[in-house]
């Protein structure tokens, strides 16, 4: 048995790099590391999910850096599909749920040190209409299948169109995925540019290869409410002009609320803390290495 148990909350890009790093520089004997994903993926690359959508990867296997079995060939225990719904820091125990088998009792595990690693939530604006269907979020592979399955179901339809609704990094790469399936698309955005955070001759460098593309941009424009048609199809009201099959782009916070500054997991997931102490909870991405000891 270890000598400590390090406990990591999320399995993804920071999560599993800590565990990694401590790994690195902890052999198994001194140190036990679990951690714990409620998600189907671990390890994955987000920034290719608008080349997979867009057909210039394949995916979803060719994301993925590491597969699970690979983390626990290297001694870390990895529990995909189990959710932390709670944290007793005064007992050093995280609640865990089995999301993979509902109805079972949850359990708790106890830890030394403890990551959270739980990663950003999308912000979704309180417009009318967002959740219609047709409207498209971007952040795991899960909406990336959402998508493409959509896009396939329609596929040879005639001159599907699109609107992406934000034209930061994400929304002008989504843009460029959609015209490969061949939609005619427009990018919505309150900024004069797409890409405002580059400076004013990049951001246009970046507009006039959208143009290239065919991409409509609007630019200045605020989306104000989504409606769907007869034929359930959403459409987007900015101003006084409608688009049709609005693809949000969240944007996302991280996952902090007030309770997470206290150490809960899972931001707005329910996640509860009982005492907020200065305890061994760590989160941001060098913690693997402190827990090293470099
Ligand atoms: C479409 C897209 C394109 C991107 N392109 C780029 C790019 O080109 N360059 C770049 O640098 N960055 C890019 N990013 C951003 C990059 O993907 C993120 O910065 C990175 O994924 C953050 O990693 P993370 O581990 O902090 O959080 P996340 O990747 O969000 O991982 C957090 C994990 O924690 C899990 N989790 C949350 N709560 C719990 C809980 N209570 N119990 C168990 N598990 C939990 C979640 O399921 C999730 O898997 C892109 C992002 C997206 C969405």
């Amino acid at each position: 048995m270890a000598a400590r148990r390090l406990v990591v909350i999320g399995g993804d890009a920071a999560g599993m790099s800590a565990a990694s790093q401590a790994r690195r520089f902890k052999e198994p004997d001194e140190l036990e590391i679990v951690a714990f994903e409620r998600g189907h993926f671990t390890s994955y690359s987000a920034c290719g999910i608008p080349y997979w959508v867009g057909g210039s990867v394949e995916g979803p296997d060719a994301l993925i850096a590491r597969t699970p079995e690979e983390h626990r060939e290297r001694s870390i225990d990895l529990r995909m599909r189990t959710e932390v719904t709670e944290i007793d820091l005064d007992r050093q125990r995280v609640r865990t749920r089995d999301l993979a088998a509902p109805g079972a009792t949850d359990a708790w595990t106890g830890f030394d040190d403890l990551v959270i690693a739980t990663g950003a939530r999308p912000i979704r604006p309180p417009l009318p209409g967002i959740d219609a269907p047709g409207v498209y979020g971007m952040q795991n592979l899960d909406d990336g299948q959402a998508l493409l399955d959509a896009l396939r179901a329609v596929e040879g339809g005639e001159h599907p169109r699109a609107v992406v609704v934000g034209a930061g990094y994400i929304g002008v790469e989504m843009a460029e995925a959609l015209v490969q399936h061949g939609y005619r698309v427009t990018v919505v955005d309150r900024a004069e540019q797409p890409m405002s955070t580059l400076d004013p001759y990049m951001g246009r460098l970046v507009y006039e290869a959208m143009c290239g593309l065919g991409i409509e941009t609007v630019r200045e424009a605020r989306v104000t409410e989504i409606r769907t048609d007869g034929e359930g199809r959403p459409g987007l009201r900015r101003g006084h002009r409608r688009r049709r099959v609005p693809r949000r782009n969240r944007r996302a916070r991280p996952r902090r609320t007030p309770r997470d500054d206290a150490g809960a997991p899972g931001g707005t997931a329910g996640g509860r803390v009982r005492r907020t102490a200065d305890r061994p909870v760590h989160a941001d991405a060098r913690a693997g290495q402190r827990l090293g000891g470099r």
